[in-house]
């Protein structure tokens, strides 16, 4: 009997990313199954670090690039010393990375799925507000 999904696993010595199984379908869509408890606990850490409206908007910063703090503080228009702060959190839950250059810190994404959580929650946000979310608006115009 053909087997319609293959396991995946990732090297552990990768970290959180290569830990993670992923199953392959045939068209080779990527879907998540049997994720254990451990995982949930720290899938909702993920989403409680993403729950501020400041870190949605640093995470949206970041698409195009690494960024220096005071040009993150620039652009979501709050402290340096604040941003800093919340930098450090997302640090910690390798959401983003930081470099030093001298005494300037510079930020990236880590990878691109922080970029997936919080497009994704703004496209909810525009399902909660509006009967024709601009998401779609947009889709429909690409056709
Ligand atoms: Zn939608």
């Amino acid at each position: 009997m053909k087997m319609p999904f293959e396991w995946v696993v990732g090297d552990s010595s990768k970290g959180l990313h290569g830990d993670r199984a992923h199953v392959y379908d045939e068209t080779g869509h990527r879907e998540l199954h049997h994720v254990k408890g451990h995982y949930l606990e720290i899938a909702s850490e993920i989403f409680r670090m993403l729950s501020d409206p400041t870190r949605i908007r640093i995470i949206l910063a970041l698409r195009m690039g690494e960024l220096s703090v005071n040009h993150i503080a620039d652009i979501v228009d709050k402290s340096p010393a604040a941003v800093s702060q919340h930098l450090a959190k997302m640090r910690l839950g390798k959401l983003v990375e930081a470099r030093r250059h001298g005494t300037t810190m510079f930020y990236t994404l880590a990878d691109e799925h922080a970029t997936h959580l919080v497009t994704e929650a703004v496209f909810q946000a525009e399902h909660a507000l509006d009967d024709a979310p601009r998401h779609h608006a947009i889709e429909h115009a690409a056709e």
